[in-house]
């Protein structure tokens, strides 16, 4: 049986239930990332669309550009989720999670706009920006 991962948001309104293992994990510093979530980089874990479940509440999705949305509490604000409008994968914010340390980041993107001052992990792969060109 595959393993379920479990999180939500800080006022626990939005829970979400996570199936199986993750396709990649991986901390990106893009400017919007860092916009949206108010903090210098997010660590996010990609699962297939299917394998993520709402067992009550869903996240608000806001339109964050063109090609992307982004998933948040509607009553507290944390940034859950982001998916390309295109495609199936689904991103859960994997700090989220009831075990915050179950998934670590195996790559970082987009160190092109990190900040200065919060370098991630040295010991990663780094992609100035996306993971493939394209
Ligand atoms: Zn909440
Ligand atoms: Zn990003």
């Amino acid at each position: 049986m595959a393993k379920a991962r479990e999180g939500g948001c800080l006022c626990g309104k939005v829970r979400y239930r996570a199936l199986g293992p993750p396709n990649n994990v991986t901390n990106c510093h893009c400017r919007q990332c860092q916009m949206a979530a108010g903090a210098a980089f997010v660590t996010w874990a990609e699962f297939p669309a299917g394998a993520v479940a709402w067992p009550a509440e869903t996240p608000l999705w806001y339109r964050s550009s063109a090609r992307a949305e982004r998933g948040f509490c509607p009553a507290c604000g944390t940034t859950l989720t982001f998916r390309y409008l295109e495609g199936d994968a689904l991103d859960i914010a994997a700090v989220t999670l009831d075990d915050p340390d179950a998934l670590p980041p195996e790559d970082e993107l987009w160190t092109a706009s990190r900040r200065a001052w919060a370098p991630g992990d040295e010991r990663l792969p780094r992609h100035p920006r996306e993971r493939k060109p394209g």
